[in-house]
């Protein structure tokens, strides 16, 4: 259950009712596990920041993650699947009892059914990356809602309450339509540029540079290279003792 401190500043700032029905859906929809401690929307997203890479709303990693830990477990998350590429990278990470949270495009989804089951079954979070890719700071609220619903709607029951953001743009008008539609926004602390093309080497360079104790990984299930530079890592990670989970804000019964 919720606590009156961890509701977010967004829902407690909003119109009476419309605050009142918010909470509601809040206290039904976000898991007790993911909380909502205050996030500053507002600030550490936007273009400046993503030509960074790092869009970093404060408070965000806190109310998606938990506290900094030293535990070593990596989030990898994959973004804008599900693609041809998506099947053998569920392989790879079958084989090393690997977790992932997939944030899949509604109208990819749709065309995939038999990914996304595969995707349940073998324990991984279906997270929402809006049906059409938009960028949602830039489009009306009515929008946004239709974005997100229409992805949720796809995805079905198992989906994960969490939401990617394309681009990493968002602020508290986003952020709330999430919320009040049970999705928490997850950035990322890590990301291997694979929109660029590089090397694999240089991909896998990348991502031991990204290894670190709760890192949560920006990847594409979209490019052939990314998978190869993921099944190229996985053993070694399992080297390092390093656990992959499901990012703990998108997790279901089921992951
Ligand atoms: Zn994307």
């Amino acid at each position: 259950m919720l606590s009156a401190p961890e509701i977010p500043r967004s829902v407690l700032n909003a119109p009476r009712n419309t605050a009142a029905v918010a909470v509601t859906v809040l206290l039904a929809a976000v898991p007790a596990a993911a909380g909502t401690p205050d996030v500053d929307w507002d600030h550490g997203s936007g273009p400046p920041n993503m030509a960074k890479g790092l869009p970093n709303p404060p408070g965000w990693y806190r109310a998606a993650v938990g506290p900094r830990s030293p535990e070593k477990v990596l989030y990898l998350t994959f973004d804008d699947g599900p693609s041809p590429q998506t099947r053998p990278l569920l392989r790879s990470l079958r084989r090393h009892g690997a977790h992932a949270t997939f944030f899949v495009v509604g109208a990819a989804a749709a065309a995939a059914p038999g990914v996304l089951s595969v995707m349940r079954r073998d324990g991984h979070a279906i997270g929402n990356h809006t049906w059409s890719h938009p960028r949602l700071t830039d489009v009306p609220t009515a929008v946004v809602r239709r974005e997100i619903r229409r992805t949720r709607r796809a995805v079905g029951p198992g989906g994960a309450p969490c939401l990617r953001p394309p681009f990493g743009l968002v602020d508290e008008r986003v952020a709330h339509e999430a919320l009040r539609q049970g999705l928490m926004p997850v950035m990322w602390t890590a990301h291997v540029e694979d929109w660029n093309p590089h090397p694999l080497s240089w991909t896998v360079a990348r991502l031991r540079a990204a290894t670190r104790p709760g890192a949560v990984i920006l990847m594409h299930d979209t490019h052939r290279q990314t998978v190869h530079a993921v099944r190229t890592m996985l053993p070694r990670w399992r080297a390092r003792g390093y656990r992959l989970d499901v990012v703990p804000a998108c997790k279901t019964p089921t992951s």
